[in-house]
């Protein structure tokens, strides 16, 4: 491993809004910010953001923003104040020694007083035959990014919370029909966005019912195989695509028994503030957020992390300071 003498002052992990931000942030107050823009667990460099399209509710932008041009933007304005960007994945982390060390797939080690996690959170899939094959060509967990492909047809969204309903009705926009399908009889979203669900005619629900495999030849989907989840019996339900709405899983690997994680496995901030369980580590964006997951949210806690670490490390950066 090919090692550097100097110790950055602050490290980011993370290119979404929320690392971005804390760059701009970081970078302002001088401190010289170094982010790491590596591609975590197969997510996009730029966070998920990259893989939208129009942003109509990032304040600024009367006429949205595509959602890459909006993370280009951000990476131009981190750089103008003095931001270094370092495009690797990042394989460890030790946070159990000071300063903290982390090391590139490349070999690369970098050493740092502070470190910011901005790793962000990965869709959630379904593990199941037919899925990883048919991904990208019908299968998709971006209604957002994909559901425009699938003009008059029939689609298919897993899930029963706020995300799946508010895909199911954006993808109405498109598709001539959209069927739910739940694994249990009453949905986990909002009333409010149920309500919608349930006054938009183009949506259908299939309740109790779990997907076994998905079915398709000749990079199309075809069906989905269903499993009734009172009977066990199964059913075939044609369809022209699949969403995935069944939450996220946060990129927290690299700090397996380090960091501390709530059960869903999202870092745990002392609240209001990013500070993690270790002084000197701290934590912005979805990788700290499972409720609002917005890219305004994560950008201000992004700018959080910033002030906490800047403020941290004004006081001294004592290991026992938070
Ligand atoms: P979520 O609330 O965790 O819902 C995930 C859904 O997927 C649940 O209905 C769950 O079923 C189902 N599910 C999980 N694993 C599954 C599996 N393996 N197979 C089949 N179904 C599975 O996630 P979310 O909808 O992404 O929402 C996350 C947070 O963001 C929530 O706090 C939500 O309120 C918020 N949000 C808000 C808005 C909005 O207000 N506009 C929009 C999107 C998200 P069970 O219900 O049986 O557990």
């Amino acid at each position: 491993m090919s090692s550097t003498d100097t110790t950055h002052q602050v490290t980011i992990i993370g290119s979404g809004p929320a690392g971005l931000t804390a760059a701009v942030y970081a970078a302002r107050a001088n401190l010289e910010p170094l982010v790491i823009e590596g591609v975590i667990e197969g997510g996009p460099t730029g966070g998920q953001l990259t893989l939208t399209t129009d942003v109509e509710n990032f304040p600024g932008f009367a006429d949205g923003i595509m959602g890459p041009e909006l993370i280009l933007q951000m990476r131009a304005q981190a750089e103008r104040f003095g931001t270094t960007f370092i495009t690797e994945d990042i394989v460890k982390v030790n946070v159990e020694q000071r300063p903290f060390t982390l090391e590139t797939a490349s070999g690369n080690a970098i050493s740092t007083q502070a470190l910011i996690v901005a790793t962000g959170a990965k869709p959630r899939r379904l593990d199941i035959p037919g899925e990883a094959e048919l991904w990208g060509s019908g299968v998709s967990a971006c209604a957002t990014c994909d559901g425009f492909f699938f003009r008059d047809q029939h689609v298919v969204i897993v899930g029963g919370g706020d995300s799946a309903m508010e895909e199911a009705m954006f993808l109405t926009k498109f598709a001539a029909k959209v069927t739910v399908v739940h694994r249990r009889d009453e949905l986990r979203a909002s009333k409010i966005m149920q309500d919608r669900a349930f006054a938009n005619d183009k949506i259908d629900f299939v309740w109790n019912a779990i997907p076994t495999e998905v079915n398709g030849s000749d990079g199309k989907v075809s069906s989905l195989t269903l499993k009734d989840t009172q009977t066990g019996e199964f059913s075939d339900l044609p369809c022209d695509g699949l969403f995935l709405a069944i939450g996220h899983i946060p990129n927290t690997w690299l700090f397996d028994g380090t960091l501390e994680t709530d059960n869903d496995g999202y870092l745990i901030v002392d609240q209001p503030t990013t500070h993690t369980n270790v002084p000197g580590v701290f934590a912005c964006g979805d990788v700290m957020d499972h409720t609002y997951r917005q890219a305004v949210t994560a950008a201000g806690t992004g700018c959080r992390a910033a002030m906490d670490a800047e403020r941290w490390l004004a006081a001294g950066g004592d290991a026992s300071h938070q």
